[in-house]
C-alpha cells in the first residue's frame, strides 16, 4: 500500500521552502513493520543536500526569520499547532503505519505534538534576560539569543513527540533548523514540514533532509555551520555525534535511553501501580527511551506483584498498528533481531508470562510477543542493557537501602518511580535516585510536555521539554554599560 503525506511527494527533501528531489536522485523504500511491505520510496538525503538545507537555514536566520519578533514566531508555532490538531487523522494513520504503532497511541503522539507547539508558542516571549547589580555606575542585563542555525536527529520511535520537542523550542527562540528524520520512519516529518509551510513558517526556517544517518546524519553533525545539534538515539551513535560536535566546537543535547526502575514499596497501593508498572514497559513495543524496563519489588509484595502483572500480561495481545491492539510490531526485522537476541540471553531465567501475538499478523511483520522474567538478579544482561523491546524484569529487595542500591546500579540515568505511601521515604528517593525525572506514585513515559527531560550517564546530557528546553537552545550574552 502507497502512503503519502499530504500531496507530498515523500522522495522529496524540504529546502528553503520547496520540496525538491535529493542531489543523487536516490531513494530508499520505507516498509510497513505490520506486514514487511514497502509503504513508498523516500529520498536518500546526502551531503549536497545537508549543504543546501544549512545555507537555506543560514539564509533565514540572517534573514525574515531571524528578524521575527518571539510574539511572531509564536503565533507561527500557534498555528502550526492548530494545523497538527486538524489532521490528527491523517498523522495518526503516518505514524501508525510508518512506526508500526497502535493507532490510538499513533493519535496521542499527534496531540503531544500540537501541545508542544501550544506550549513553546506561549513560551517564546516569556524568556527574559536578568539585571544584575554590579559596580558603581553601570547597569548589567543579560540577553538570550538563538544558537543560529541547529541540527535536529530524530529516532523513529517518537518522531512527532521528538520533532515537537526539540524543533519546536528551537523555533520558538529563533532558531532555524535543518531536520534528518530516521530512514525507518519520517512520514509525519515530511507532513510536519508541509503543515509548517501551510501555517507561514518562513522559507528555511525548517528545512528536512531524509537519508541514511551514516550519510545525511553525519553531513549534518559534521558541517561546520550548524551551531547547535540535539540527537536523541542510541549510545553508540551518540558518541559519534559528540565527537562531531567536539570538531566544531558547538553543544549538544544527547537523550540516549535508559533502563529506567519502578520502586514497589510493601505499602504501596498495589493496584494503582500495577498498570504504570505494566505500560510503561510495552507502550510503543518497548521502543521508548523512558521505558521502564526494570521492576523493582519489596519481598513482603513480591508475590502479589509477580502473579497480578504476569496476568495482565498473559491478557496482552500483539499486532498490525492499524489493528490498534495493546502492542504492535517492532519498527523494522532488525529491532526484532535485537530483541530476540536479548530474549536468547534470558533463556537461564523465569519467563513467567507471555502476551500473544495474534494469529492474523502478516508473517511478514516484526512481532515479539510481550515478555516478563522474574526473580531477576540486578547484574543480569536483561537488568543492565537497553532491550528497547516489550521485556520487562522483576527483581526482588529487601529494604530500602538495597532498593536505591539496584535503582543506580546501571549506566544509565534517565526516569525512575517510587511506590509507597511513606511521605519520609518519598522525598529521601526522589533526591538519590539517579534519573534526569523522578515521579511519586505515577510513571510518565515519554509524557509531559510542560516537564524537562534528559538523562546522565549512558542517558546523555542536557534537558529537553519544558521551559528548561529554552536556556539550551539559546546562549546568553551579558550586557554591561557604564554610564557614570
Ligand atoms: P541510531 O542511534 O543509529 O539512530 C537514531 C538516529 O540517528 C536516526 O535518525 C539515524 O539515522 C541517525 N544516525 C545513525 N547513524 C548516524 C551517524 N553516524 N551520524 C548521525 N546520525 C546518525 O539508532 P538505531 O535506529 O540504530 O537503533 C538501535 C538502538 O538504539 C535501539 O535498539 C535502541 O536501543 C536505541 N535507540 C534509542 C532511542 C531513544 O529514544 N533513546 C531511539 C532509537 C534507538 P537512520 O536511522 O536513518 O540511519
Amino acid at each position: 500500500m502507497t502512503v503519502q503525506p499530504f500531496d507530498v511527494d515523500p522522495k522529496h527533501c524540504l529546502i528553503a521552502g520547496e520540496w525538491h528531489p535529493c542531489a543523487s536522485g536516490e531513494t530508499l523504500p520505507l516498509l510497513d513493520p505490520s506486514d514487511g511491505s514497502t509503504l513508498c520510496e523516500i529520498a536518500r538525503g546526502g551531503p549536497d543536500d545537508i549543504d543546501r538545507a544549512v545555507a537555506a537555514a543560514r539564509a533565514a536566520f540572517n534573514g525574515p526569520w531571524g528578524r521575527a519578533t518571539a510574539p511572531e514566531r509564536g503565533r507561527v508555532l500557534q498555528k502550526l499547532g492548530a494545523l497538527v490538531l486538524e489532521n490528527i487523522d491523517h498523522l495518526a494513520e503516518l505514524e501508525a503505519r510508518d512506526v508500526g504503532k497502535p493507532l490510538s497511541q499513533a493519535r496521542a503522539d499527534v496531540v503531544a505534538l500540537a501541545r508542544y507547539m501550544e506550549f513553546y508558542a506561549g513560551a517564546a516571549d516569556k524568556l527574559h534576560g536578568a539585571t544584575i547589580p554590579y559596580l558603581d555606575g553601570y547597569t548589567v542585563y543579560t540577553l538570550r539569543e538563538a544558537h543560529g542555525v541547529t541540527g535536529h536527529i530524530v529516532p523513529w520511535n517518537y518522531p512527532m513527540q521528538i520533532i515537537g520537542r526539540s524543533v519546536g523550542a528551537a523555533l520558538a527562540t529563533g532558531n532555524a533548523c535543518v531536520l534528518k528524520p530516521a530512514e525507518e520512519a519520517c512520514l509525519t516529518a515530511l507532513a510536519f514540514g508541509e503543515l509548517a509551510r501551510r501555517a507561514g513558517l518562513p522559507a528555511g526556517a525548517l528545512n528536512i533532509v531524509p537519508g541514511l544517518g551514516a550519510e545525511a546524519g553525519a553531513a549534518l553533525t559534521a558541517h561546520s555551520d550548524v551551531n547547535h545539534l540535539s540527537f536523541t538515539g542510541s549510545v553508540g551513535t551518540g558518541r559519534l555525534v559528540q565527537q562531531s560536535a567536539a570538531q566544531n566546537l558547538v553543544p549538544v543535547t544527547l537523550e540516549l535511553g535508559g533502563k529506567s526502575p519502578q520502586l514497589v514499596f510493601d505499602d504501596a497501593d498495589i493496584d494503582a501501580a500495577l498498570p504504570f508498572l505494566v505500560n510503561a514497559g510495552i507502550q510503543n513495543a518497548g521502543q521508548t527511551c523512558s521505558a521502564s524496563s526494570r521492576i523493582l519489588v519489596q519481598r513482603g509484595v513480591y508475590a502479589q506483584v509477580v502473579s497480578k502483572m504476569a496476568e495482565r500480561y498473559a491478557a496482552l495481545r500483539a499486532g498490525p498498528a492499524m489493528a490498534d491492539l495493546a502492542v504492535g510490531p517492532l519498527v523494522s526485522a532488525r529491532q526484532k533481531q535485537i530483541v530476540e537476541g536479548f530474549l536468547a540471553k534470558g533463556a537461564d531465567l523465569t519467563r513467567i508470562a507471555q502476551g500473544t501475538v495474534v494469529d492474523d499478523a502478516p508473517a511478514g511483520g516484526a512481532y515479539v510477543p510481550p515478555t516478563l522474567f522474574e526473580g531477576v538478579s540486578p547484574d543480569h544482561t536483561l537488568a543492565q542493557d537497553e532491550i528497547f523491546g516489550p521485556v520487562q524484569v522483576i527483581i526482588p529487595f529487601t529494604d530500602e537501602d538495597e532498593a536505591r542500591e539496584i535503582a543506580n546500579g546501571t549506566a544509565y540515568g534517565l526516569v525512575a518511580s517510587v511506590w509507597t505511601r511513606d511521605g519520609g521515604r518519598q522525598m529521601r528517593l526522589a533526591k538519590a535516585l539517579r534519573a534526569g525525572q523522578v515521579f511519586l506514585n505515577n510513571y510518565g513515559a515519554g509524557g509531559g510536555v510542560e516537564l524537562p527531560f534528559g538523562g546522565s550517564g549512558l542517558s546523555g546530557h542536557g534537558r529537553e521539554k519544558g521551559f528548561e528546553a529554552l536556556y539550551g537552545f539559546t546562549s546568553l550574552k551579558t550586557v554591561a554599560a557604564y554610564h557614570g
